[in-house]
């Protein structure tokens, strides 16, 4: 057993999340999480919604409600979204805490005490008609890397690069319209170039990760470049240093505090559960795992910068929280597009997670994330194919199978009928499927659940062609030996079904209770309204007791288990809903 910390990239709270967000971090750490667990492992998986930043102060703005109102109501939704997901955190939470400010102030400190933030002269905008400053999203141009007119001044929407406001080509005013003047501002810097010895001999060490990322990371240390963290914005975590700590006109940036959710996220787990110092274990155990789920987009936070926060501020003399473990390995995924488009909020390319489940099981969605996901390559999502996976391969292939195989029991047995003499093909099949632990558990904890979950669904492939060759319908005057093929394939079905869990788990949990097994299969989350630890504001979490539920073995089946006629767990999807969704898409 050892200590597994599944670290899931953070939602930012301007909205809604759609399916695409979903498929790249939420689903496969949900996998790879309930899995580790159900190996042994003793896992934390954390995790919150990224809730500072221009973005959602110019949204506010644009609402007439202030950021917080606008956090608190996406905080709620995107919360409510995942749990309808089943994604299984231990804890999610979000970044406006108490906790998350001081955790964040604690690492700037830190870094700042190891001489690894560095005081900048930069230019900054002023209104020349009221003298005044101009925060970041206040300025607007084109973005001199792609050339979008409407870049803002602290970043271009259209191709995600960072700017600085006296970058854009131009600048103006969005309130007034008038070119700002810039004059010398003061901003914080991390020093990332000092750590890019360090960073190149971490990445040495790691053999395992995929060679595109590491190819990535290190073109980017070879140009590391001193980066802001600091912003003129109000909306943010104030900068903890004596003649800034109340200037209520500059923040820390929203990126830098963002990836320190990580931590603060894992110590608002561990203030909560009783043990405040609990997170040491995932965070300071060297024999302890780290895993970092997230988008393509975000890498070079997870291999590069998050790393640098890290031993900047372990060293060479450590903050009060101690040294800190860095990343095993950063999990990345490609994207999803949606009918051969990007998605886009704007442009109404988009299904919202909360619309899906709806009108369609999570499983449903977890399934075709597993198989047809932007796992390693971009992949489109099509209503079409999305209709053919469930259809074909969920309904036909495993739905099929568990319904026949226990119907057919319950019908002339009302029980898990006793085996007799097992033949040779009954062995055969029996060993096919305990093999699949082994297969199937290995490709899960090396991060290739698209070829994990074909291999679990070659061996259902299996179980369907034993059961068709059997044809126990046809033993009607062999009453033992139907009840041996149907013992047999019951036995298939269940350990299936364990296969199946991490990706599926609320069929899991039904298989479950239809074999006749009683409490929990596969632990679900649940949400709990808490107090902040330091403020006393109400908020919802995501949390869950996840050590209860099925573990990675085979589990013998007891005859004599009653059974009862199953309802199909899967539901077939009418031609019809093509059409529909296209409709709405197009609306
Ligand atoms: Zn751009």
């Amino acid at each position: 057993m050892s200590r597994v910390l599944a670290a899931v990239a953070w939602p930012y709270a301007n909205g809604p999340r759609h399916i695409g967000h979903v498929s790249g971090f939420g689903v496969p750490s949900d996998v790879f999480s309930r899995y580790m667990r159900m190996a042994g492992h003793d896992v934390l998986m954390v995790s919150g919604t990224d809730e500072h930043g221009t973005p959602i102060q110019v949204q506010a703005d644009a609402e007439g409600v202030t950021p917080r109102e606008l956090v608190d109501r996406y905080n709620r939704v995107i919360v409510e979204d995942l749990r309808g997901l089943g994604l299984t955190y231990d804890l999610f939470t979000r970044t406006t805490t108490g906790n998350h400010y001081q955790v964040v102030q604690e690492l700037f400190q830190g870094l700042h005490d190891n001489g690894y933030i560095i005081a900048r002269t930069t230019l900054g905008a002023r209104s020349p008609s009221t003298g005044r400053t101009l925060p970041d999203r206040y300025i607007e141009g084109t973005c001199p890397i792609c050339g979008y007119d409407s870049a803002r001044g602290d970043q271009c929407d259209n191709c995600g690069n960072q700017l600085d406001p006296d970058q854009l080509i131009n600048p103006r005013s969005k309130i007034n319209g008038e070119t700002p003047e810039f004059v010398e501002t003061e901003h914080f810097f991390l020093d990332l170039p000092a750590f890019a010895e360090q960073l190149n001999a971490w990445l040495d060490t790691r053999d395992g990760w995929r060679p595109n990322v590491l190819k990535f990371s290190r073109n980017l240390i070879a140009d590391l470049q001193p980066r802001a963290i600091t912003r003129d914005l109000e909306w943010g975590v104030p900068i903890p240093l004596d003649g800034w700590r109340d200037r209520g006109d500059k923040r820390i940036y929203v990126w830098f505090d963002a990836v320190i959710g990580y931590l603060s996220a894992s110590i608002e787990w561990a203030r909560r559960s009783g043990d405040p110092e609990a997170w040491r274990r995932w965070w300071q155990d060297p024999d302890a795992e780290a895993f970092y789920f997230m988008g393509k987009d975000n890498i070079v936070f997870h291999s590069v910068i998050w790393p640098s926060i890290l031993l900047g501020y372990s060293g060479p003399k450590p903050g009060s929280l101690g040294a800190l473990n860095l990343p095993t390995e950063v999990v990345s995924s490609e994207y999803l597009t949606m009918e051969g488009k990007k998605f886009s909020s704007s442009r109404r390319v988009v299904i919202y997670v909360r619309d899906f489940l709806e009108r369609y099981d999570a499983d449903a969605l977890r399934y075709f994330i597993a198989v047809a996901g932007p796992e390693s390559t971009d992949t489109d999502f099509t209503w079409s194919e999305f209709r053919r996976r469930n259809n074909d391969e969920l309904v036909a292939g495993w739905g099929n199978l568990v319904n026949r195989s226990i119907s057919m029991a319950a019908k002339n047995f009302g029980e898990i009928p006793a085996a007799g003499v097992l033949t040779s093909e009954d062995t055969a099949l029996l060993e096919a499927v305990r093999a699949g632990f082994a297969q199937v558990g290995d490709l899960l904890g090396r991060h290739r659940q698209k070829a994990a979950i074909s291999e679990a669904m070659r061996i259902v492939g299996e179980v369907n062609k034993y059961f068709s060759d059997q044809s126990p319908w046809k033993l009607k005057d062999d009453k033992a030996r139907m009840g041996t093929v149907l013992h047999v394939a019951l036995q298939a079905v269940r350990d299936c079904n364990t296969l199946l869990t991490p990706f599926l788990p609320h069929a899991a949990q039904q298989i479950h209770e239809l074999l006749g097994g009683t409490g929990v299969h596969a632990p679900m989350p649940r949400i709990v309204d808490v107090e902040d630890l330091d403020n006393g504001i109400t908020y919802p979490i995501l949390t869950g007791d996840y050590t209860t539920g099925a573990t990675w073995s085979p589990q013998d089946i007891v005859a004599g288990t009653a059974l009862a006629a199953p309802t199909p767990v899967f539901k077939k999807l009418d031609e019809s809903i093509v059409e529909e969704e296209l409709a709405r898409l197009q609306s």
